[in-house]
């Protein structure tokens, strides 16, 4: 089968692998229809993480099953899926209490096990025609009867939807609070999206993309561009003295406007725009120390981060990997019933075929190249 495979830094192509098979009893395998290019994928594109070369990428897939194992009894051939980007078994400590990106069944050797991802296991990405997809009966979502029609805004349900969800639950965002989104890619795009379906009387987005800008209009959002003056006093400003709430959707890859690297300045800027006693959700991803020689991967990991500031302001965080399994069916009720519309994030649906292509300018951040779905 075809599938989009990692050779090195800034380098993928569409290659011939193995055919995805049925590894264990309670596995199924899915033709893959939608798969999605996530900000998440560019850690490992960039050459920042151990991913080994040839493996395949994706964690943000859905598609039809074509083959189930002799222990799945819940799921047929024919369903239509989405998979969330946590493989988790359902039956550990931490998958009986919802904590499903954190499961301890994962071949992985940290807690959490996800397609396609370094550090996260071995498990084949959905870059491809077909993928295994393990303890299929808890791990498939399986999609009501417009799947075909709103598969755009249902593929989103893999991952950045709840994950921008995730960020606002983390941040506890209440209906009537003012909450401010730093990132304007497709996760913070969707943080404010929830942070508006939670009943929050403003949100702010900070970028310095018009274009991205643009969408967080879109998703009922204030644009803050941060590349004209300071932005904290802008935030400031239009919340009265600081926002109740704020989520981190950049990461570990925040720039300033000018373009250099500075990964501890969202940390800061949301202690600093956030109000005494108010709460911030981290799912920006901050990629761990190696315990080795210094690598670039120490330097991410360890921030300057003023941990004076946010004590004396008495506030909170929440940080790590969405618990996808926890949302998906209720986000992807709100989908079905027509009260959301992930996919205005869309801007391009492109065979797998011009995925290296889609990787280059998703990765430049090149105008318009929001969110990609590949068609393989
Ligand atoms: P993206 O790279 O497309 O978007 C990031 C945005 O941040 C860009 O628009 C960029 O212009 C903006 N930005 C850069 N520096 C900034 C700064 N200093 N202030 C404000 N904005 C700044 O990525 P994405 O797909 O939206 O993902 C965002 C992050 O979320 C990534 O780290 C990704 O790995 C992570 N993520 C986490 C989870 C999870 O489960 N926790 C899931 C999916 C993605
Ligand atoms: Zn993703």
């Amino acid at each position: 089968m075809k599938a989009l495979v990692y050779q090195g830094p800034r380098d993928v192509a569409v290659l011939d692998v193995s055919d995805a098979r049925i590894e264990r009893p309670t596995d199924v395998i899915v033709k893959v229809t939608s798969t999605n290019i996530c900000g998440s994928d560019l850690h490992m594109y960039e050459g920042r993480t151990t991913m080994e070369t040839g493996r395949t990428l994706g964690h943000e897939n859905l598609g039809e099953v074509v083959e189930v194992g002799d222990g799945v009894d819940r799921v047929k051939v024919g369903d239509r899926v989405c998979l969330p980007f946590n493989v988790g078994c359902g039956f550990c400590a931490n998958c009986e209490r919802g904590f499903t990106g954190f499961c301890l069944s994962a071949d992985s050797d940290t807690p959490g096990g996800a397609y396609g991802f370094a550090a996260m296991g071995t498990y084949a990405g959905g870059q491809a025609e077909y993928l295994r997809v393990p303890w299929a009966d808890f791990n498939c979502l399986v999609l009501p009867e417009d799947a075909e029609e709103k598969e755009s805004d249902y593929v989103m349900l893999a991952d950045i939807f709840p994950t921008g969800y995730h960020a606002t639950e983390l941040a506890a965002v209440s209906p009537g609070e003012s909450v401010v989104v730093y990132g304007g890619g497709p996760v913070g795009l969707m943080a404010a999206y929830s942070a508006n379906l939670r009943g929050a009387s403003q949100v702010l987005v900070v970028d310095r993309q018009s274009d991205r800008l643009r969408l967080a209009e879109e998703a009922g959002a204030t644009g803050v561009d941060d590349s004209r003056g300071d932005h904290i006093e802008q935030i400031l400003e239009l919340t009265d003295g600081g926002a109740d709430k704020g989520c981190e959707c950049v990461g570990y890859q925040a720039h300033d406007p000018q373009g250099d690297e500075r990964p501890e300045a969202t940390m800061n800027d949301l202690v600093a725009s956030v109000k005494a006693t108010g709460a911030i959700g981290v799912v920006g991803v901050f990629l761990p120390q190696d315990d080795g020689a210094p690598t670039e991967l120490t330097q991410q990991g360890k921030l300057p981060f003023d941990f004076g500031q946010f004590w004396f302001k008495g506030q909170r965080i929440g940080t790590g990997q969405a618990n996808v399994k926890a949302y998906n069916r209720r986000l992807g009720d709100l989908i079905h019933r027509g009260k959301a519309k992930p996919s205005f994030i869309v801007s391009h649906e492109l065979p797998l075929s011009q995925a290296a292509d889609a990787y280059r300018h998703f990765d430049d951040r090149d105008p318009g190249w929001t969110k990609v779905i590949l068609k393989p």
